[in-house]
Order: C-alpha cells, then sequence, then structure tokens
C-alpha cells in the first residue's frame, strides 16, 4: 500500500507542526533512515528567486526536513543545480531562496551540484536514455529525499516530486532531453532519471503553490497543504487530483508509469482530499499535443511560438545561453530575437527569463483549438 498524507498548513509559521504531522501520519522517518545515514535531500532550486515569488521551495519546509533527519539519526545534506547555464547560476539561487542560509541553520550540509561532479551511470531498462550523467552527491548518498514546490509547469503541466529529478543532470544533458521536443518522451527521459535516483520519500512544499504560466512566471496560490508520501509517484497522483488536473495526463508520471514503477493505488491519510481540493489555472504554453494533421493541412494558420517582448528584455542573455537548438539568436544591434524555424516549444526561455519577457504569440486558429486542450477531469 503507498500511503500519501495530507496536512494543512495555513502558512509557513506553521511548516514544523504540519511536517511533523504529515510525518507521523506514515510512520515516521526511523523506518527509512539508520542512523548515520548520509541523507540528500534535493528541493526545487530553479532559479535566484526570493521565497514570495513562490518558484523554489520555502525554506522553513527544508530546515524543518533537515531537523527532522536529524533527530531520526540521518546526516542531512541539501543539493541542488539550478536550471540556468551561467556559471555560478546555482550560488546565486541557492543564496536568494533563502534555502542555503536554512540548511545551514538547522545543522545540513549544502552541496552545488553545478560543482559537485558528475558520474554516467547506466539507465536500467532505458526508455530514451542508454547512459546519463548524474551529480555525484545523489550517487554517494544512501538516502534521496525530493522535496518539491507544489507548481503549474509549462512543459509537464504539472511539476512535483519525480520531475524535480531533473535537477540531478548537467545542464548539457538537461538541453538534449529538451531537444527530444514531445511530452511523452522527455517524460520518458525523466522516468529514465528516476530510475537511477530511487528516492525513499518525498515531502511537497504545497502551503503556497504556483498556478498559471509555472515553473517561474506563474502566480503564487495560497494551496494551504502539506503533502508526504515513501512513494514520489503517488505525491505526483495526488498533488495532481488536489489542484484538479488528470495525474494520467502527467508526462513525467506517464513515462514512470510506462517504466513500471507504482503498480499501487496511493491511500490518503490525514486530511481528506475532497476537503482540500482546487483548482489551479494551467499554463497558457500548453501546445505541442496539438493534432498533427491539423498542423500539417493548416500550417500556416496554426501558429505558435515564443517571442521576446523587447521593452523588458534587458539582454542578460539567460535564453541565448539556454536555448538547446540555438533558436535564440544575437541581433545585430543588440539584444535577442527567437527563430521561430528553429524552436522546438521547450519553454526553457519562458522558465529562465528573469524579467518575463518571453510571451507566447498564437495565431487565432492555435488559440480557438488549444482552449479545448485540457487537463481537468469531467466531473
Ligand atoms: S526559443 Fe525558447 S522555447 Fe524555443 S527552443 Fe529555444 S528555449 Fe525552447
Ligand atoms: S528575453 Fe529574458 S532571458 Fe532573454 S535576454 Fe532578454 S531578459 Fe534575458
Amino acid at each position: 500500500m503507498s500511503k500519501v498524507s495530507i496536512v494543512r498548513c495555513p502558512d509557513y509559521s506553521d511548516t514544523k507542526r504540519a511536517l511533523a504531522e504529515a510525518l507521523d501520519l506514515l510512520g515516521g522517518l526511523e523506518n527509512i533512515i539508520q542512523s548515520g545515514d548520509r541523507v540528500l535531500i534535493k528541493p526545487n532550486i530553479l532559479s535566484a528567486s526570493p521565497p514570495e515569488r513562490a518558484a523554489t521551495t520555502h525554506p522553513s519546509v527544508v530546515a524543518s526536513m533537515c531537523e527532522f533527519v536529524l533527530q531520526a539519526g540521518g546526516k542531512p545534506i541539501v543539493g541542488d543545480g539550478a536550471g540556468i547555464s551561467r556559471p555560478g547560476a546555482t550560488a546565486k539561487a541557492l543564496k536568494a531562496s533563502g534555502i542555503e542560509e536554512a540548511a545551514i541553520r538547522a545543522g545540513a550540509k549544502v552541496v552545488n551540484f553545478e560543482t559537485a561532479g558528475f558520474t554516467l551511470v547506466d539507465v536500467p531498462d532505458p526508455l530514451q536514455f542508454q547512459k546519463l550523467y548524474i551529480a555525484n552527491p545523489i550517487l554517494e548518498a544512501d538516502i534521496v529525499i525530493s522535496l518539491p514546490k507544489l507548481k503549474t509547469h509549462e512543459l509537464t503541466y504539472y511539476t512535483g516530486a519525480v520531475k524535480n529529478f531533473f535537477g540531478v543532470l548537467p545542464l548539457k544533458c538537461r538541453k538534449e532531453i529538451h531537444l527530444l521536443g514531445k511530452r511523452d518522451l522527455f517524460g520518458e527521459a525523466v522516468a529514465d532519471i528516476y530510475s537511477i535516483v530511487r528516492p525513499s520519500f518525498a515531502v511537497m512544499d504545497g502551503v503556497i503553490g504556483m498556478e498559471g504560466n509555472g515553473p517561474s512566471h506563474g502566480k503564487p496560490i495560497n494551496s494551504g497543504v502539506i503533502l508526504a508520501s515513501q512513494d514520489c509517484i503517488s505525491l505526483d497522483i495526488v498533488a495532481a487530483e488536489l489542484i484538479g488536473f488528470d495525474p494520467l495526463k502527467i508526462p513525467t508520471t506517464a513515462g514512470v508509469l510506462k517504466k513500471g514503477f507504482a503498480n499501487q493505488c496511493p491511500v490518503i491519510v490525514g486530511t481528506p482530499l475532497k476537503e482540500v481540493k482546487m483548482k489551479f489555472k494551467q499554463s497558457s504554453g500548453g501546445i505541442s499535443t496539438a493534432p498533427s494533421f491539423l498542423t500539417r493541412s493548416l500550417g500556416k494558420y496554426f501558429t505558435i511560438y515564443p517571442q521576446i517582448n523587447q521593452q523588458k528584455c534587458t539582454h542578460c542573455g539567460a535564453c541565448y545561453l539556454n536555448c538547446s537548438p540555438q533558436a535564440v539568436e544575437r541581433l545585430e544591434k543588440g539584444g535577442f530575437r527567437i527563430n521561430q524555424d528553429k524552436c522546438i516549444l521547450c519553454y526553457c526561455c519562458r522558465e529562465l527569463c528573469p524579467n518575463n519577457a518571453v510571451e507566447i504569440k498564437k495565431s487565432l486558429l492555435a488559440t480557438l483549438l488549444t482552449e479545448k486542450e485540457n487537463l481537468f477531469r469531467k466531473t
């Protein structure tokens, strides 16, 4: 039986109490952690974003988790790699998110995946990749815990405990995966990562989630919950239900299920799901699943592409450095533009732009057709 605990947590002043309850409902961490275990805690440290933007796991959730790991006899190590390819980006994100300070104060060690080295590892029963480079601190840990934020995502619709492990890859490999260019293939690649990491536990920061254009430019929304489970996939299934999305339409969940993980139905303990259920707004960029016959036959009328708003752009270059197919081009007079012919709609530029300057443009036909694409269940 795969249990998922749900505990109400109205604000971050109540994190420790809510997390203690969520762990108790699952029998505590003592069942998982042996004395002296190196416990790698992987929050979501996407970019240099303060906690109130709700793009990163809140520092109070990280700190409380470190304290509970210490109480269970483990040695907490907090680590991640930011999603932006600029030297020092992870160090900056660790500071801006408040995670580094909170983790150190709680007695944990902090590791930066960007500089801790990677090892090439064989993928068991590969779906997309035979081998992957994985951050060394993940491979050196006895126990790995996922600490995601409850958010929407333009590519995977929802991002949670499984997708969180995308951050264990070096940026070059992340670019290769984005180049797969389709949501289902992306989900399978994340399942390949998951099969190496094999996390033992997950705690989700759903106190303030992010709806709309997540994972970085959505709107913070008070969702008021902490979720926990020994199984990341069960947690993702329950969390997707909680925000009103169909769990089986989430590409990362479909990927891990295809790979044979999670063959048991999640059982909810604590607060009943119906009492905390809500409806998050979907991201506006969700379009790459448009039927191919339409894009072929009505191609010139069915257009969707990201465009740089030159008024908002500060020429930081993050989109240019992180675009896998090099669709972002430098303009002679300064600044950048997106070459639509090369763009694969991975949304990395939107995710990483610090100024929300990358906007989605849709033709009328695309707007009409993609509005019908819907993650919500018909009830
Ligand atoms: S321009 Fe943006 S959406 Fe298009 S491929 Fe590059 S990073 Fe992805
Ligand atoms: S669009 Fe955004 S990420 Fe790209 S250069 Fe401008 S400010 Fe930077």
